[in-house]
């Protein structure tokens, strides 16, 4: 039933390799090869096994992970002992916090030193430190969550503070269901009671004033009676757009750090991390080969690995880097993302050294015009973006300015030498 629903290749990858050892009336015993592999299968597929299993037996059984690499014949007299109850390993507390993201298995780089030094000094006394609100910012994968949930963990660890997680998608829901049922009264009071609150991905406030507005309200509460507030959000609050300004100014009272993409020989470290509490051995030269390979963001790396994993165990397969290097060209086919518009501006402002702010201005500075220019040639190049949507986007243009900045960077590419080579440069940076 499951195959029906699902990719042959995530077939053949997640399903094919699990090895049913038992069935009670109560449990199911499903053995799988590795830690990794019970946790994507509880990511990804928790909804759809749970589903198909009261499908089959017509009621919800339990499930039970044995972590095991024997094969097959070996595996009917094995003694399961490293079982893993799903449902006890759901339960969060009130808090919301998920307990295994923790500093001790946050890799320290330079790519995330100063954020990561702030959060720790936050633990050792929250609302009353130079670092209030932190504001933790950058791409998708970075670690944003796992540093924040850390201090989360942390913090009610050491003290006695009411911590609370949330999602800022959660709380605009939240917010919207407290005003139907007329219980906005009991939403911001459950909030202002919060000694340490930490809200990840605040873009998503973008555009919505009343949840702004709220939390504005929450946020100085706290503010003033020294509570902590933790944020994430994908870009510096400088970048953020359709914040009001009085919220975007109080992100900047505390600090605001970037994770950026980690080096090679941090990348390293974090995969040896994983691999090393999973219990899985790999030799350090396959490790090197997709830290090398891989080199977008942590998820993704921790993506390529688990994917190697899988198909090393369902094939029975050595870990090599001949197989790694098959694994990985694959993986990243497949996980080739569509650039973001927000992503192709700040390449192209980066590139001729302006902010955006510049890059999206009204001016008629020629050199200003053709990064603009450039920046909507790629968006149409490399989103599915309308015309209408792209100038929307890149300085409120309407979509015939854009479609005139295709045909100009075009036409400027085919007669203007230096300018050919910007467009090249964007091109190749735009493509990795
Ligand atoms: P974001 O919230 O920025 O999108 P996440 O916090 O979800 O990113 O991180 C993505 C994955 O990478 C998670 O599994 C996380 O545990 C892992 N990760 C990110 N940074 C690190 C790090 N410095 N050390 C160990 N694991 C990391
Ligand atoms: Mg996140």
């Amino acid at each position: 039933l499951i195959r029906k629903e699902i990719s042959d290749q995530q077939y053949q990858t997640w399903f094919k390799p699990i090895l049913l050892l038992k069935i009670t009336s109560s449990t199911i015993s499903l053995q799988v090869p590795t830690k990794f592999f019970y946790e994507w299968l509880e990511d990804h597929y928790l909804e759809l096994i749970d589903n198909t299993i009261k499908k089959v037996l017509g009621k919800k059984t339990k499930i039970e992970y044995v972590v095991s690499n024997v094969i097959e014949e070996e595996a009917k007299s094995v003694n399961p002992t490293n079982k893993i109850n799903i449902e006890e390993k759901n339960t969060t507390k009130f808090d919301n916090l998920n307990r295994n993201y923790r500093f001790k298995n946050f890799i320290p780089g330079k790519c995330n030193s100063v954020a990561r030094a702030a959060g720790k000094r936050i633990c050792k006394n929250p609302g009353d430190n130079p670092f209030n609100p932190l504001m933790v910012f950058g791409g998708v994968g970075l670690g944003k969550t796992h540093l924040i949930q850390s201090i989360g963990n942390k913090v009610s660890k050491n003290n006695q503070k009411s911590v609370y997680y949330v999602t800022s998608e959660k709380f605009a829901n939240q917010f919207i269901d407290s005003l139907k049922e007329n219980k906005l009264k009991d939403f911001t009071k459950f909030y202002v009671n919060i000694d340490c609150l930490i809200i990840d991905d605040v873009q998503f406030f973008s555009g919505k004033s009343g949840t702004q507005d709220v939390f504005f309200h929450i946020f100085n509460h706290l503010h003033q009676n020294g509570k902590q507030v933790v944020l994430t959000s994908d870009k510096a609050p400088v970048d953020m757009q359709e914040i009001e300004q009085r919220l975007l100014s109080r992100f900047k009272w505390g600090l605001s750090a970037e994770l950026q993409n980690p080096s090679f020989e941090t990348r390293v470290s974090i995969l040896k991390n994983k691999l090393y509490r999973d219990g899985v051995e790999i030799e350090d030269d396959v490790i090197e080969f997709v830290a090398k390979n891989i080199n977008s963001n942590v998820r993704e790396l921790e993506g390529a690995i688990i994917s190697l994993i899988a198909q090393s165990s369902f094939n029975k397969a050595e870990i090599t880097v001949e197989l790694a290097k098959e694994v990985i060209n694959k993986f990243v086919k497949n996980n080739r993302r569509e650039v973001s518009i927000d992503y192709i501006q700040k390449v192209v402002s980066d590139y001729f050294q302006m902010d955006i702010q510049t890059l999206q201005s009204k001016t008629r500075k020629r050199h200003i015009v053709q990064a603009r220019q450039i920046a909507m040639y790629f968006a149409k190049k490399f989103t599915k973006a309308s015309l209408a949507s792209i100038g929307t986007q890149i300085g409120r243009r309407d979509h015939a300015t854009v479609l005139h900045a295709c045909k100009t960077v075009d036409n400027l590419s085919f007669t203007d030498k230096q300018f050919r080579k910007y467009v090249e440069d964007l091109n190749q940076k735009l493509s990795n």
